[in-house]
C-alpha cells in the first residue's frame, strides 16, 4: 500500500486530500500528541488524516518560548515547534485538514467524522481534541496573551524573574501555579473571588505557609491593564465594591482547564469534568478509538507529555488494526481481547 505517495512514489504535499477513501486512521486535533500521532501512523504506512481544526496547533500556538521541549537546547518558538511537527507527519505522507470536525459517528465501521462540508472515514479514529485553559473572558486578557498574560506557569513562569505576579483561582492548579513562580517572582498575589479555596488542604498549606505569596480573598479582577504588556490589574472587593489597582508586570489564569469533548459526549466514556477515559491501554470504550494527549490528561499537561501519548495512541491503532484481522469475529470488537493478543504478541516477541 503506497499510501500518502502519489505514482511516481513522491510525497504527496497538497493541502487538500485525495478522498473520499476510507483511511486507515482519523486524528482528530493538531497539536503535539495528534501530530506526533500522525507522523508514527504515516511512518507506518498507514493512510492517516489529520483533521486539524480551524486553529492549528493545539495551546503552543498561543505560547511563545518553549524551552522544556528536549532536542531544543536554545528553546524554540510555540509556532515553529508545530510547524515542524506537522512538516514532519506531512514528510511520511499524512494528509491534512485545516477544518473543526462537527460530527463523530462511532456507531459502525469505518467510524465516520464531518467537517462543515465533508465527511471522511476511518478503520480507527485517534482522538487528540486537547483541552483549552479556561479564561475569565475580560477585554484586555486576550490582546495580552503572550505579553504578560498566561495560562502556563511551566511554561512561561521562567520568564518573570524578579517580577510582581498575579495569579487568579482557588482550585490546586493555582495553588501550584504560585508556588511554581515563587522560584522567580518577588512577589506572587494568589487572586480568589470567595473567602476559602477549593484547593486541597496540603496546597492550600503550603501557599498560605509561603512567604512570597500574598492572598486576597474576595477580590474579583475586572481587567488587565498595560498598552504592550501587563503592567497591572483592575481589582474589585466582592463585599464592599471598592476597586483597586495592583500593579503586576505578569498575570496567570489558573480557573482551570475544560477538555475539547463535547463531541464526543454520550459516545466515549469520560469523567466528571469531561476527560476522556481510556480502558486497555490508550482505547477508549468504543474499540478502534484511541486518545492522546491534554485530551485524557488532567495532571501533567505537558507537550512532551502529549506527543508520548499521541506516539502510543498510534502504536495502539497499528497493531488493533492489524490484530482485528486475527482475532475470532465474535471477540474482534472486544477491547479486552485485543489488549490480550497484543499482550500475547509481545511476550512471543
Ligand atoms: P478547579 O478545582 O475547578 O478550581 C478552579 C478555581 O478557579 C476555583 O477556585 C474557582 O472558584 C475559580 N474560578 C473558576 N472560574 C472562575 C472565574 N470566572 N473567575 C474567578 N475564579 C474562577 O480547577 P483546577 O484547580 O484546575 O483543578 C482541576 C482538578 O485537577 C482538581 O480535581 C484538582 O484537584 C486537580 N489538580 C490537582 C493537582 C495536584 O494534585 N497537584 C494540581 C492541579 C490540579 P470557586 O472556588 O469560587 O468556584
Amino acid at each position: 500500500m503506497a499510501n500518502g505517495h502519489d505514482s511516481s512514489g513522491a510525497p504527496e504535499t497538497a493541502q487538500t486530500p485525495q478522498t473520499p477513501a476510507v483511511y486507515d486512521v482519523l486524528i482528530i486535533g493538531s497539536g503535539p500528541a495528534g501530530y506526533t500521532a500522525a507522523i508514527y501512523a504515516a511512518r507506518a504506512n498507514l493512510r492517516t488524516l489529520v483533521l486539524q481544526g480551524e486553529q492549528l496547533g493545539g495551546q503552543l500556538m498561543i505560547t511563545s518560548d518553549v524551552e522544556n521541549y528536549p532536542g531544543f537546547a536554545e528553546g524554540v518558538l510555540g509556532p515553529d515547534l508545530m510547524d515542524k511537527f506537522e512538516q514532519q507527519a506531512r514528510r511520511f505522507g499524512a494528509e491534512m485538514v485545516p477544518q473543526d470536525v462537527t460530527k463523530v459517528d462511532f456507531s459502525s465501521q469505518p467510524f465516520t467524522v464531518w467537517t462543515y462540508n465533508k465527511q471522511y472515514q476511518g478503520n480507527a479514529v485517534i482522538v487528540a481534541t486537547g483541552a483549552s485553559a479556561k479564561w475569565l473572558g475580560l477585554p484586555n486578557e486576550q490582546r495580552l496573551q503572550g505579553r504578560g498574560v498566561s495560562g502556563c506557569a511551566t511554561c512561561d513562569g521562567f520568564f518573570f524573574r524578579e517580577k510582581e505576579l498575579a495569579v487568579v483561582g482557588g482550585g490546586d492548579t493555582a495553588m501550584e501555579e504560585a508556588l511554581f513562580l515563587t522560584r522567580y517572582a518577588t512577589r506572587v498575589h494568589l487572586l480568589h473571588r470567595r473567602d476559602s479555596f477549593r484547593a486541597s488542604k496540603i496546597m492550600r498549606r503550603r501557599a498560605e505557609t509561603n512567604p512570597k505569596i500574598v492572598i486576597h480573598y474576595n477580590t474579583e479582577v475586572v481587567d488587565v491593564l498595560g498598552e504592550n504588556a501587563v503592567e497591572g490589574l483592575l481589582l474589585r472587593d466582592t463585599q464592599t465594591g471598592a476597586t483597586e489597582r495592583l500593579d503586576v508586570q505578569g498575570f496567570f489564569v489558573a480557573i482551570g482547564h475544560q477538555p475539547n469533548t463535547d463531541l464526543f459526549k454520550g459516545i466515549l466514556d469520560m469523567d466528571a469534568v469531561g476527560y476522556l477515559k481510556a480502558t486497555v491501554n490508550t482505547m477508549t470504550n468504543v474499540p478502534g478509538v484511541f486518545l492522546a494527549g491534554d485530551v485524557a490528561d488532567a495532571r501533567y499537561r505537558q507537550a512532551v507529555t502529549a506527543a508520548g501519548e499521541g506516539c502510543r495512541a498510534a502504536i495502539d491503532a497499528e497493531r488493533w488494526l492489524e490484530a482485528r484481522n486475527e482475532l475470532n469475529p465474535d471477540t474482534a470488537e472486544d477491547a479486552a481481547a485485543w489488549g490480550a493478543l497484543v499482550e500475547t504478541t509481545e511476550t512471543r516477541a
